[in-house]
């Protein structure tokens, strides 16, 4: 049946397999088999994955291709596989969200993500790397081991969601699973040359995501063009009874806006905040000329001022800890998960048991933020630090909600800079937590964000992000961007970005 040759399978967009599907010119068996060959050949060199499911897949794979021969109505992602962060309970499938604390943990139940994936018929290919409770921006602190950027293999994939961007750049996955409370799926978008949405908050549902800080994590799709994020993003996107945060309501038209891909008329705000010092020149050269080419497809730019976003990052590292803190306390071993018990003693009390496996099974970013955390929420210090912050995050609101008056959207540079040397950062936790400088204001006022890769950084070849931003229950005023902006570059460069990448074009291809 095969019309499609097996190494373009791996380069086609979700959406033409999606196409290629419906029109019979090849099965969902042989696009995920093709897939998990890929998987077999590259990820001993990436390490994209925790956890690949070959049975599960084709299992799913084979099924959608019985009821697409039946003549059973399906929807139209059905067949297309895909990759799930790690931080996404998948009933029947190992879930460790990166911790030892959780290793060997299978979840009973699915989150409504991945019940949404799984009645859409999408075979799962596995669960990937991520650093611990995603905390980080290299996948550094996973406790299994690093993940590798697929442009150079000393270089980190960005993080926390390193692993789902690194599989989708290594052409491991045609599109992933993220989770985004600070900037991890738009920063390890940036770097790895792929693009990642964190749809607005309440906009997908947090129903079974190991949670982290509970009014900043959202999850979101992680892809090689913007029309797959949407189309994703739609499938994903809705209302939840099972989430108390979900938003009611028609969601945005997300898929239609990546079609129309069109800027005119659209004002577009340019960020004074977020691109000054600290920002690297090629990374601002190539946002420069990202922003003249929307000005030359029609859209008119101002540049917009959020004055508090320079208090975002000091009040994001107070908020997040203490949410995190309060989140990390059911690993008690007790309920699930690890349990150590202190050395010859298996008289132990439970709170022995309990201090003995938290010490074993957290890392030490875990444990640095849990200290952070408790320390900011006691009394005498709460007011003085997460009430404090609590009001920077209303002033970071209150700047958005100006900047829209003059803009439709905003844009800067995703990440300060292009993927640095695994280890660089490591022993020196602000300048990792920097990286994340443009993409926490979003987090903070809930509002949408996508990053679409802007071209290569002209000091290292490794690619760059675009980041738009746009108000709550918008998110399909970034797609309209994002498309556009995409499609723009593309007729540049002849072609993806990641049809450049030079470490994939150097293993084979399965
Ligand atoms: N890098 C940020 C942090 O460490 C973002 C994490 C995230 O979005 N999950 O908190």
């Amino acid at each position: 049946m095969i019309a499609v040759p097996r190494d373009d399978l791996l380069r086609l967009s979700a959406s033409a397999l999606a196409d290629a599907l419906s029109a019979g010119e090849v099965s969902s068996v042989e696009i995920t088999q093709a897939y998990l060959d890929r998987i077999a050949a590259v990820d001993g060199a990436v390490h994209a994955f925790l956890h690949v499911d070959t049975a599960g897949a084709l299992a799913q794979a084979a099924e959608v291709d019985r009821r697409r021969a039946v003549g059973a109505a399906v929807h139209a992602l059905a067949g297309v596989p895909i990759a799930v962060k790690d931080i996404v309970a998948t009933r029947g499938m190992p879930t460790t969200a990166g911790s030892r604390l959780l290793e060997g943990w299978v979840p009973p139940y699915d989150a409504t993500v991945a019940a949404r994936l799984r009645t859409a018929g999408l075979p799962m290919l596995g669960k990937t790397n991520m650093d611990e409770f995603a905390m980080g921006s290299s996948t550094e602190h996973s406790a299994y081991g690093p993940t590798h950027n697929p442009w150079d293999l000393e270089r980190i994939p960005g993080g926390s969601g390193g692993g789902s961007a690194a599989a989708v750049a290594a052409f491991e996955a045609p599109f992933a699973i993220g989770t985004d409370t600070g900037g991890s799926i738009r920063q390890p978008g940036a770097v790895t040359g792929t693009v990642g949405v964190k749809p607005t908050y309440g906009g997908v549902s947090r129903y079974g995501l190991v949670a982290l800080a509970s009014s900043l994590d959202q999850a979101g799709p992680v892809a090689r063009t913007v029309l797959d994020a949407a189309l994703l993003h739609e499938l994903i996107g809705g209302h939840d009874p099972m989430d108390s945060t979900s938003i009611a309501g028609s969601p945005p038209p997300v898929v239609e806006a990546a079609r129309r891909a069109d800027v005119r008329g659209m004002r577009i705000g340019v960020v004074r905040e977020l691109g000054g010092e600290g920002y690297q020149p090629g990374v601002r050269a190539r946002f420069d000329e990202a922003v003249a080419l929307l000005v030359g497809a029609g859209a008119d730019v101002v540049e917009v001022s959020c004055p508090h976003f320079d208090y975002a990052f000091a009040a994001y590292y107070l908020i997040l800890p203490s949410e995190a803190s309060s989140n990390l306390a059911r690993f008690d071993a007790m309920r699930y998960g690890l349990r150590v018990w202190p050395e010859h003693d298996q008289a132990a009390s439970a709170e022995e048991v309990m201090l003995a496996t938290r010490e074993a099974g957290f890392g030490d970013e875990a444990k640095r933020r849990i200290i952070l955390g408790t320390y900011a929420l006691s009394s005498g210090y709460y007011d003085a630090y997460y009430g404090s912050a609590q009001k920077v995050r209303t002033l970071i609101a209150r700047d958005f909600a100006r900047a829209y008056e003059q803009a439709d959207v905003l844009v800067s540079p995703t990440a300060p800079t292009t993927a640095f040397r695994l280890g660089d950062k490591l022993d020196d936790p602000i300048a990792m937590y920097l990286n994340d400088i443009a993409t926490i204001p979003a987090n903070l006022a809930g509002v949408p964000g996508l990053s679409v890769p802007s071209g290569l950084a002209d000091e290292d070849s490794l690619p760059a992000g675009f980041q738009v931003l746009a108000p709550a229950e918008c998110d399909d005023r970034l797609y309209r961007v994002g498309a556009a902006l995409e499609a723009m570059l593309h007729e540049q460069w002849g072609g993806p970005l990641l049809d450049r990448a030079p470490a994939l074009v150097g293993m084979s291809a399965c």
